[in-house]
């Protein structure tokens, strides 16, 4: 595992953003700081960073600042952006790379519970073929240290069988495995 610090720094400048261009395949440094992304995001309320900050970020090489920020695990990938930017930016795109990067580095950024659900529900789905709701609960607690938050939400949505104590697999789930076994070849995973 590579600590989160030499990471930053091993990412940091110049090499950070042809990373970042190259992973994601989007041009950032056409972005001419317009707002439309800003402005039309329905979450940016919720981001440390706005969209437009983030590009201009990623350009002049902030890489510690965007892998620990708010921002890119707050995005909900809408698209929205990205159909309507001048320059014809895929934002989700590179917020997708950014995401992977800061997971594959393992940095701990400002928003450690989504990271956390984001890799609990992928395992419950390579596991199970779906989602098993209590083991993802256990999972996250695990992952969060935040043991007793919802608590009495979680035994009474068990006690009405919106949660099931035991994990079912589906039919298909040797072809999710595959899928997930074919993402990891291509470095997706
Ligand atoms: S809409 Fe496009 S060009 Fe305008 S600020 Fe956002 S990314 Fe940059
Ligand atoms: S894709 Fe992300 S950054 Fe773009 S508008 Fe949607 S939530 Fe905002």
């Amino acid at each position: 595992m590579i600590p989160a610090e030499s990471a930053v720094k091993e990412a940091d400048g110049l090499a950070f953003g042809r990373r970042v261009r190259e992973d994601s395949g989007v041009d950032f440094n056409r972005c001419y700081q317009c707002l439309t992304c800003t402005l039309s995001c329905p979450v940016s309320f919720a981001m440390d960073y706005q969209p437009n900050q983030l590009m201009r970020m990623i350009q002049t090489g902030a890489a510690a600042e965007v892998l620990r920020s708010r921002t890119i695990w707050v995005c909900a990938s809408c698209e929205t952006c990205a159909a309507r930017c001048p320059q014809g930016i895929d934002i989700p795109r590179v917020m997708d790379t950014l995401r992977q990067i800061a997971l594959r580095e393992k940095i701990a950024g400002r928003e450690a519970a989504i990271p956390a659900f984001h890799l609990t529900f992928l395992k419950s789905i390579r596991r199970w073929g779906r989602e098993y709701e209590l083991g993802m609960v256990i999972g996250l607690k695990i992952k969060t240290r935040d043991f007793f938050n919802d608590i009495g939400l979680g035994i009474r949505m068990l006690m009405k069988g919106k949660m099931g104590l035991l994990p079912h697999r589906i039919k298909g789930a040797g072809e999710i495995q595959a899928i997930f076994r074919k993402s990891r070849e291509v470095g997706e995973d």
